[in-house]
């Protein structure tokens, strides 16, 4: 497996990892029963900053087909996608003034549930989805969608088949590029003279600030910062324009980029550049003090669930997202005592964590006795969430403990 000496942006060599969790089994390969336990196989997982251009990523890349061909994550089984695919039609249509005849893009646009909400608002839709299952599960509910990975090739099937795009965007998915140039080449190449490139993605400033470390895993391999992507931008003649700050997912931006004079710098961008110069994201101190809170969290996790067992407690998860393997593979001490973990997707239901082997249920599985005591948000992301569906486990005695940023018994 490829290990990156040299940095994905700007090409510099990468300083040694300021943090390293070890090897680690991929946070999506649930195992269907106990004789695949043993021959799981695991991959180095570690993150450098880089000194240069300031992008913080993985120094190990896992091949993207073996990552996402065939991929569990189907994005109408959360309801807080559903809101915010609402909030990001209505917002950017109101700023962009599209109209029906403009053709909006999606990369890794999963079942379509973001592009329901802007096909739903008057205006043509196209997905790119390298999951050939979810790909077809989109094309049933009425989003064309080509099965591909985005890049020149596709980009080119997207302008043949659907002509420039006003809007190309991708929630979630840039971070998970190897080859950012050759995407941004794909960008280029079906984006409209005037058009705008968008991406969203987990924000580096809330994860150092909010220990979110367990958003490492293999399929993430950036860590975007505002000033990593100018760089970026820079090299293909865009620029960044816009940048809306968001809580989703433990806080992500959602950035806007056109290509070079076309659009101004919006105040908001402008402020959120300086604070990141002025922070020094990328300084090896700050990313070295990161790995120390990291440390820090892990004694105060591990001795919270410690101490809830040597009281008697009962405890299980809710959640078998991927940073809930992360973070339970990190602290494997901490996972023993899980008895399962509850999850909605029906597609890990009855399988078992990667690394830790904890049984995944359906989430009214808490009923059954001997009951559980405490629930660990482990998808603490959407814990208003969980929590409002999961208040008949408190109603009827059960405690939630909420493990990010700080370890709190709720
Ligand atoms: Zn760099």
């Amino acid at each position: 497996m490829p290990a990156h000496t040299h940095c994905r942006i700007c090409k510099q060599p990468l300083p040694a990892p300021f943090l390293d969790l070890g090897a680690m089994p991929l946070a999506n390969s649930f195992l269907s029963n106990a004789s695949e336990f043993a021959a799981e196989e695991k991959y180095p997982l570690a993150v450098a900053g880089c000194a240069e251009c300031g992008l913080v990523q993985l120094n190990f890349v896992v091949p993207a087909e073996q990552l996402y061909r065939d991929y569990i994550y189907v994005s109408s089984t959360s309801d807080g996608v559903k809101r915010h695919a609402a909030h990001l039609a209505e917002t950017l249509i109101a700023q962009y003034g599209w109209k029906p005849s403009d053709v909006i893009c999606e990369v890794a646009s999963n079942d379509g549930t973001v592009l329901q909400a802007f096909k739903s608002r008057g205006v043509k839709v196209v997905g790119v989805e390298p999951a050939l299952n979810i790909a077809k599960i989109a094309e049933a509910a009425g989003i064309p969608t080509i099965p591909e990975f985005f890049n020149p090739a596709s980009a080119a099937t997207v302008l043949e088949k659907y002509g420039k795009a006003s809007l190309i965007f991708g929630r979630h998915v840039f971070a998970h590029v190897d080859d950012v140039h050759e995407f941004f080449e794909g960008v280029k190449l079906c984006l409209a003279d005037d058009g705008v490139f968008i991406i969203e993605v987990p924000y580096l400033g809330d994860f150092l600030e909010h220990h979110e470390f367990d958003t490492i895993y293999h399929e993430h391999l950036s860590y975007v910062s505002l000033t990593a992507m100018e760089h970026l931008c820079q090299q293909h003649g865009m620029a960044l324009v816009d940048v809306e700050h968001i809580t989703l997912h433990g806080g992500s931006i959602v950035l806007h980029m056109r290509r070079q004079g076309v659009g101004t710098p919006s105040a908001r961008l402008q402020a959120m550049l300086q604070h990141e110069r002025s922070a020094g994201f990328a300084d090896a101190s700050r990313l070295s003090r990161f790995a120390d809170d990291v440390r820090a969290w892990k004694v105060r996790f591990e001795k919270l669930i410690a101490d809830l067992e040597a009281s008697g407690a009962s405890i299980i998860g809710y959640g078998a997202a991927a940073k809930a393997n992360t973070l339970l593979c990190f602290c494997p001490g901490a996972a023993k005592p899980f008895k399962y973990i509850l999850d909605r997707s029906g597609h890990k239901q009855g399988k078992y964590t990667p690394g830790t082997h904890i049984r995944v249920e359906h989430p009214d599985h808490w009923k059954t006795e001997p009951r559980a005591t405490h629930m660990v948000v482990l998808a603490w992301n959407f814990k208003d969430e969980i929590m409002e569906q999961m208040k008949a486990f408190r109603e009827q005695g059960g405690h939630f403990v909420i493990p990010i940023p700080d370890p709190t018994v709720v």
